[in-house]
């Protein structure tokens, strides 16, 4: 017994999937798809996007926002928690990536609720804020180019409603965060788990699933 978070090597991971893990078939495909990929490893992991999904069914989410969409694979988990109303405002620049999503979405019969805007997410988001949506949206999740985490974070806890929910990925950074920073992407991460730690606008947890997943509940 311990009081600790554990350590999961290769067995008791295998067990976690092999007893927990349910995806769509759309979603196993995906997965294998990707797995061949030269940046497959950007994706997050089966459990996180089931977790995410019943994060999303929990808090009764419909209109929802990721930065950060690469083959499709987190999306397609949040997509099939929503209900039929459910939206997904989809964040990247890569046409590359993202159209290798799309015959999946469509297989699993959620392309109609994703959004998918291919423009700087900053962009994207600055124009729902001045189109008014600030407080529509009822989860986020942050999962693109680190160094601009804290823009992203700003402008969701601005797009979120109160009581709504914003994840942001990779936190713990492969562990590198524990240590002084050697990169801009670390050094980004470590100034936005500083600055969260202490931010009164939200409650927080931050999990050691997968990379590391920081949520914060908008206050
Ligand atoms: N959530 C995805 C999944 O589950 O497979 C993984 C996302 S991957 C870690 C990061 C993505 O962010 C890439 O697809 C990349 O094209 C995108 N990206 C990088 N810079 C961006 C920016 N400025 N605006 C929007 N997307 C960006
Ligand atoms: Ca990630």
């Amino acid at each position: 017994m311990s009081s600790r978070t554990l350590n999961l090597d290769d067995t008791l991971y295998d067990y976690l999937l092999s007893h927990s893990l349910r995806e769509h078939p759309a979603q196993t495909a995906l997965r294998a798809a990707t797995s061949s990929h030269a940046r497959g490893g950007m994706q997050i992991s089966p459990e996180q996007g089931q977790f995410m999904a019943l994060l999303v069914k929990l808090t009764g989410a419909r209109q929802t926002i990721e930065i950060g969409v690469f083959t499709g694979y987190s999306a397609l988990s949040v997509a099939l928690a929503l209900p039929e109303d459910g939206h997904i405002l989809a964040c990247d620049i890569s046409d590359e990536y993202t159209r290798i999503a799309r015959p999946y979405w469509e297989q699993a019969k959620v392309a109609h609720k994703i959004d998918l805007q291919l423009a700087p997410a900053l962009t994207t988001l600055d124009a729902r804020l001045a189109a008014g949506a600030a407080g529509q949206y009822d989860f986020a999740f942050i999962d693109a180019d680190k160094s601009a985490y804290d823009g992203y974070y700003e402008r969701c806890l601005q797009l979120v409603r109160r009581g709504g929910l914003i994840a942001i990925d990779n936190v713990l950074w492969s562990g590198s965060v524990a240590a002084p920073a050697e990169d801009a992407d670390t050094a980004a991460l470590q100034q936005l788990n500083l600055k969260l730690h202490d931010d009164e606008r939200i409650d927080l947890s931050m999990l050691p699933i997968g990379d590391g997943l920081t949520l914060a509940r908008k206050r």
